[in-house]
């Protein structure tokens, strides 16, 4: 059956009754102050709050006070946001590597030897990175760096136009992931309600939850939402567009920003606004404001008041300009943090910038996330990463459906040409008509990403649909 959107409705006008309740205007902020502060002001702001913070972090964590020792400088020699450059950076292998020790030598994670700064009785909440690759390292917070996280996200939610009244479904990985607990505290921070079904239960439960609870708004990763319009008709009986999302927000991996994933995504969802959106567990947040699917301009960075963003070269590790236009992987440093501050943490994401002014006011700069930066390959002197692929690919959606998989001998980011990709082809298409549109798709490649990838074609539904993060790289003799 159909999903009956009246009852919402009659919800919504009772919100706009209430003069107090403001409506979901382009360019609203939750936080005005800080959202379109302009941009020499917040600087100040950055800087004052990075002083305290390199104080805080010296005096409470061993693993911060070697790194300043091993560039020989003390917190007060970093005058300048552009000082920060001499601290050396903070890596993920750093991070499990102190946690292991931690627990070894002190029975938890928290010890003097990590980068938790505060108390043990202080901390109460910890997240988890996914872990797609190594075991999960931690985020540690405290009571005030929970409000900050729920201060980010009621911006992130605010400025998408979510409203107390807004029934919103999270179909993420409720597993300690920021996608979890963090997201649902948000969603209630900004007076919203919250279904924490998660993906866990299956795609059944997700569309059973859908029917009894009438969200407004659905929380997934851009995959899960092609999979849900794949499978929604079979299950319900009804295509997804009939649903009653109006919001989708993807998260997780960075297919938010491709404007075929888009198009796709709001067209299945019948005519759904997509927003993209990154953090939500610690002090880097971002996300897209008000712009049709047929478009991405990227992410604004809102949470400048308790992050420095910086952008590092992923080879040489030096330095990159946050100049419009730049790419490099990010780097961040926690301000105004109590429980496991980042300093320097060189977070994995690629990520290009942009410094044009938009149009909603808000002054944080804007970044598109083009990869994770260990997911870069490198074929004949050409670096390229799975999102591009899956791009190109999209392009040939309904004749292909969009699922496919690279496949290595060898994890890269090396490659012995040809790429190969295995790619799956709609049911729709005759098997004769393979070889034409493998021609069309080998032209495309080699024009757009300059690469002549060998194509291994398999039926519709060969491809396992992945619920969580898709992992478009496979090393043979793994289960495809
Ligand atoms: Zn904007």
């Amino acid at each position: 059956m159909p999903i009956d959107r009246r009852k919402n409705k009659r919800r919504d006008l009772r919100i706009r009754k209430n003069k107090e309740q403001p409506l979901a205007n382009k360019g609203e902020c939750w936080n005005a102050k800080i959202e379109t502060m302009a941009k020499n002001e917040m600087a100040n702001l950055q800087l004052a709050r990075l002083k305290k913070q390199l104080q805080y972090n010296y005096k409470n964590s061993f693993f911060y006070r070697k790194k300043f020792g091993e560039a020989g400088i003390k917190p007060e020699d970093i005058r300048s946001i552009n000082d920060l450059q001499e601290i050396p950076l903070t890596t993920k292998d750093d991070l499990r590597k102190i946690q292991e020790e931690s627990i070894e030598k002190f029975g938890h994670p928290f010890g003097p030897n990590t980068i938790t700064c505060a108390p043990i009785e202080k901390i109460i909440r910890l997240s988890a990175t996914s872990g797609t690759t190594g075991t999960p390292t931690l985020y540690t917070l405290t009571k005030h760096d929970v409000d900050v996280v729920n201060e980010l996200n009621a911006r992130r939610f605010w400025m998408a136009g979510i409203r107390p009244g807004h029934v919103i479904l999270q179909a993420l990985s409720l597993s300690m992931f920021a996608g979890g607990l963090p997201l649902s505290q948000g969603i209630m921070h900004v007076g919203a309600c919250a279904v924490p079904v998660g993906i866990e239960g299956g795609t059944k439960r997700v569309l059973d939850f859908i029917r009894l609870t009438a969200p407004v708004a659905i929380f997934t990763t851009p995959s899960f939402g092609l999979y849900l319009i794949e499978e929604c008709p079979r299950i319900t009986g009804n295509p997804a567009s009939k649903l009653g999302i109006e919001w989708f927000f993807t998260a997780g991996e960075p297919g938010g920003g491709n404007i075929e994933l888009r198009k796709m995504l709001s067209q299945g969802f019948g005519g759904a606004k997509i927003f993209d959106h990154t953090g939500g567990a610690h002090s880097f947040a971002g996300a897209t404001c008000d712009e049709p699917p047929e478009s991405y301009s990227g992410m604004h960075f809102i949470s400048g008041d308790y992050c420095v963003l910086e952008l590092i070269s992923p080879e040489t590790k030096k330095h990159v300009d946050l100049t419009d236009g730049a790419i490099g992987e990010l780097v961040i440093t926690s301000l105004d943090w109590e429980g496991g501050p980042f300093m320097r943490y060189a977070y994995g994401d690629m990520i290009q910038v942009s410094t044009a002014p938009c149009d909603c006011k808000r002054t944080g700069l804007k970044f598109k996330i083009i990869a994770r930066a260990d997911d870069m390959l490198i074929v004949k002197g050409v670096n390229i990463y799975p999102e591009a692929i899956r791009r190109a690919i999209l392009r040939f959606c309904p004749e292909v459906t969009g699922s496919f998989k690279i496949v290595l001998d060898k994890p890269g980011p090396l490659v012995t040409p040809p790429l190969r990709i295995r790619i799956e082809y709609s049911s729709r298409v005759d098997e004769k008509s393979i070889p034409s549109l493998e021609e069309k798709i080998e032209k495309h490649f080699k024009e757009q990403l300059r690469i002549s990838p060998k194509f291994i074609w398999v039926r519709e539904g060969s491809i396992p649909r992945e619920m969580k993060k898709t992992k478009f790289i496979q090393i043979e003799g793994n289960n495809l």
